[in-house]
């Protein structure tokens, strides 16, 4: 059930520590942690800690996590000291989406083109 932690959710596993992530920031609702196959020198993950499949879906049905999600991607840009960067929520198969629980890529540290490919 959406909010629940799935049991074949690789992201909710993070959340639960049963598989190990660099973790950068952590608070009540939300974690942070690096992108194991990072796309630039700063790459990292903002995730909420209940289960949506995508950021749609984040913000219909728990508006005040994503809230939080968005905080905390500009909490990460300021401790990585990322004067420029890019917040990216792919949603759906045709955007890249591959994990499905909400979250968004912190992307910095290089220079960064658009429109993306
Ligand atoms: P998406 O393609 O927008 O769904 O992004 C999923 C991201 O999760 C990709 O950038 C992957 O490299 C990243 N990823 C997948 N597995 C792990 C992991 O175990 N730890 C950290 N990042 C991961």
């Amino acid at each position: 059930m959406a909010g629940e932690p799935q049991d074949d959710c690789l992201f909710c596993k993070i959340v639960a520590g049963q598989i190990p992530a660099t973790v950068v920031r952590e608070t009540e609702t939300t974690v942070a942690f690096r992108d194991i196959n990072p796309q630039a020198p700063t790459h990292v993950l903002v995730i909420p800690k209940v289960h949506y499949r995508d950021v749609a879906a984040l913000a219909a049905g728990a508006p005040e996590a994503a809230a939080d999600v968005l905080r905390e991607t500009q909490a990460v840009a300021d401790e990585e000291k990322l004067d420029s960067y890019r917040v990216v929520f792919n949603t759906g198969t045709g955007a890249g989406q591959t994990v499905w629980h909400a979250h968004g890529h912190v992307l910095g540290g290089r220079g960064l083109e658009w429109p993306p490919g």
